[in-house]
């Protein structure tokens, strides 16, 4: 199909981000206009379910007047201030109130970035102040894992677990370690159960931690339920392992909850969902349903010492964004977890993740699906060429993105990780919606062969 002059104008300005630069050119982008509750519509006003919440952000949905509203108000009112040097305001100190309120482990203190790569690349920069302010400069390797996605700035992409965002970007950097990837389903061996494979995670966290010698070791950061590496949740009984090798060695746990915050897996927070206690959290996308970019990493005090420590020492705590805290973002994001509170966004969701997964689980009879798996409100089918051997496509036949072509066809946003189709609608969707969505990706995975 010949591609449009809005099409065309773009492919010759636009470097579009995640995108394969060689086929996009052939295909053409899609281009969006408006959007409204769990739609967007493209430019010839075809309407289209975002069944990926955007990237796993818009948990409100599109064109909601409250939040727009709140946006527009701040910035008549006070449209910027920095929080450089002493400087604050209003909502910035309502909202850290607010997250103290909610963050599931004792919190010290909030510092605002304005994505989950920098929270991610604050956490690791935090680390290694605190080390130092403790007397133990030694202590600086951070652990990740396989498949974990935890951003693109140069830290956060050497914490992800990901080859596209290492190779030949010369990452990762050094004193980053990857761990084991805990899919039992590629991973798990022969007949071994879930909880065994949980140990052998648990394991190959303490065998690497030993080999690099504890006293080298500073943290574990982890995705309660790993997002871009393909939805992939623990086994049962895994983060209380990994919790008990990071205690015995005095490893900080950091929760990437940039997205499982705010009610994706039924909570407030996704650790709380599974059951675990971080030491810190990075948080961001939903926190202001992605009206506003906007993130935060939730400190504890032993941390925030560190900061004064090194201020006595260097003059100042010098780390800071100048979006940091921005006064409109921090209004917006208030706003959100207001509507989060008052119409019960979170225990609603955790009321329709039963069909949602039933909806799901369903799906991985189908002949193409090997795996569909997934928690709460989000979820993935992992399309294999043998259902019985788990063989999976040869990646040349990009089997994923021609399903998600059919997908669009068929009135459907969805994203393919590798062969894997991800879904994690607005929260706001409703159970007619549920089943409206599942029926796209049901005739979908028809087309697909
Ligand atoms: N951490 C997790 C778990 C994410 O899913 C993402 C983005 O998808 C990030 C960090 C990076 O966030 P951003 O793209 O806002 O930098």
């Amino acid at each position: 199909m010949a591609l449009t002059n809005l099409q065309v104008r773009d492919l010759e300005t636009v470097l579009h981000p995640y995108t394969n630069q060689a086929t996009i050119r052939d295909t053409g982008t899609l281009v969006l206009e408006r959007a409204k509750g769990i739609h967007v519509y493209d430019v010839d006003g075809k309407p289209y379910i975002e069944g990926m919440a955007g990237l796993w952000c818009t948990s409100l949905g599109y064109g909601n007047e409250e939040l727009a509203d709140a946006a527009y108000a701040q910035m008549k009112k006070l449209s910027f201030t920095h929080l450089f040097g002493g400087k604050s305001h209003d909502p910035a100190i309502e909202l850290a109130e607010r997250l103290k309120e909610k963050a599931p482990v004792p919190i010290s203190k909030v510092f605002f970035v304005c994505s989950g790569s920098e929270a991610n690349d604050s956490q690791i920069k935090m680390i290694w102040y605190m080390n130092n302010a403790m007397g133990r400069p030694q202590k600086k390797k951070i652990v990740s894992r396989i498949k974990g996605y935890h951003g693109v700035t140069i830290a956060s992409a050497s914490l992800t677990g990901l080859p596209a965002n290492h190779t030949d970007f010369d990452l990762p950097i050094s004193g980053i370690l990857h761990t084991s990837c805990p899919h039992h389903y590629r991973f798990g061996l022969e007949g071994e159960s879930e909880e065994d494979f949980a140990t052998r995670c648990a394991q190959d966290l303490e065998d690497l931690i030993l080999r690099e010698g504890p006293d080298t070791v500073a943290a574990f950061i982890a995705e309660p339920v790993m997002g871009a590496g393909g939805v992939i949740v623990p086994p049962k009984g895994y983060f209380e392992k990994m919790m008990a090798v990071c205690q015995r060695y005095d490893v900080f746990m950091i929760a990437d909850e940039v997205i499982c915050a705010f009610g994706r897996l039924g909570e407030w927070f996704g650790s709380s969902a599974l059951g675990y206690k971080p030491n810190s959290i990075s948080i961001a996308k939903a926190l202001t349903s992605a009206y506003m970019p906007v993130g935060a990493i939730l400190i504890p005090e032993e941390m925030y010492q560190a900061t004064i420590v090194e201020s006595k020492k260097v003059g100042t705590f010098g780390h800071g964004f100048t979006y940091s805290g921005h006064p409109v973002g921090a209004a917006v994001a208030l706003k959100t977890l207001e509507i989060y509170d008052r119409e019960k966004i979170i225990e609603k969701a955790a009321a329709k993740s039963p069909q949602f997964q039933a909806h799901l689980k369903a799906l991985g009879d189908h002949p193409l699906v090997g795996e569909a798996r997934g928690l709460g409100m989000m979820g993935a089918l992992e399309m294999v060429a043998d259902k019985r051997t788990k063989k999976a496509f040869e990646p040349k036949a990009g089997i994923g993105a021609k399903a998600v072509a059919i997908a669009q066809e068929e009135g459907v946003i969805l994203r393919n990780l590798g062969d894997a189709l991800a879904l994690c609608p607005p929260l706001i969707i409703s159970p007619e919606e549920i089943d409206d969505l599942f029926d796209r990706v049901a005739r979908t995975l028809d087309r697909v062969l």
